[in-house]
């Protein structure tokens, strides 16, 4: 069975990836099984971040990895709070102090489309010169104020197009079907499986 490390910590990320690979001889193992701990993401771009967490899980481990990154880009606000998504409220961000940020830096404005970006890079290893890199969005608006308590992040306040409930509103399910974590991930293990990087 091939191991590869995800660079995340995160339950519902690695349950996803799992869940996309199960028709695959692939164990999907969380970096924090082998005790890697967050590295700073200090590039200016999702790839860039993308790679460094992804070339740092396979450095300490020894595995190829996989590692995403992903944001919300509000075009009014010329892409903000994009790779900064998490961090938008400052020291000690919450979700909810993030997307009530949002909400104030849009008040009165009418122009409210955004999208989130999910970029997923695979690295055979450390020094791997040509990552498999992957890349979907999710277009849709910024609502006038926070509905649903599904999903996380800006999920409350985001209408994805062709919908009337926010991203909060619909199940996991639902959302992984059109998001853009969901249709990445689906063109990664496309990716993989023709590069034969699935045996
Ligand atoms: P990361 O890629 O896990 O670092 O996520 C970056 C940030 O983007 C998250 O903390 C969220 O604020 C935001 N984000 C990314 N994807 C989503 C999503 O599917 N729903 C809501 N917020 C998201």
């Amino acid at each position: 069975m091939k191991q590869i490390v995800l660079a995340s910590g995160n339950k519902g990320k690695l349950n996803e990836f799992a869940q996309m690979l199960k028709d695959f001889q692939v164990e999907v193992l969380p970096q924090s099984q082998f005790d890697v701990a967050d590295v700073a993401e200090t590039g200016t771009t999702f790839v860039e971040n993308a790679i460094i967490k992804a070339r740092h899980a396979a450095q300490i481990t020894g595995l190829p990895a996989i590692a995403d990154d992903s944001g919300l880009e509000v075009d009014v606000l010329d892409g903000a709070p994009g790779i900064y998504s998490a961090r938008y409220s400052g020291e000690g961000a919450t979700d909810v102090k993030n997307y009530q940020k949002l909400l104030q830096a849009l008040a009165g404005v009418e122009q409210r489309s955004a999208r989130f970006q999910c970029v997923l890079v695979y690295m055979r290893h450390a020094k791997d010169p040509t990552p498999v890199i992957c890349q979907a969005s999710w277009e849709g608006q910024i609502a006038l104020t926070a509905t649903g308590d599904n999903g996380h992040g800006y999920d409350p306040i985001f209408i994805p197009e062709h919908e009337q409930r926010s991203a909060a509103e619909m199940s996991g399910e639902e959302k992984n079907a059109v998001s853009h974590r969901g249709k990445a991930l689906a063109l990664l293990v496309n990716a993989l499986s023709d590069k034969g990087l699935l045996v």
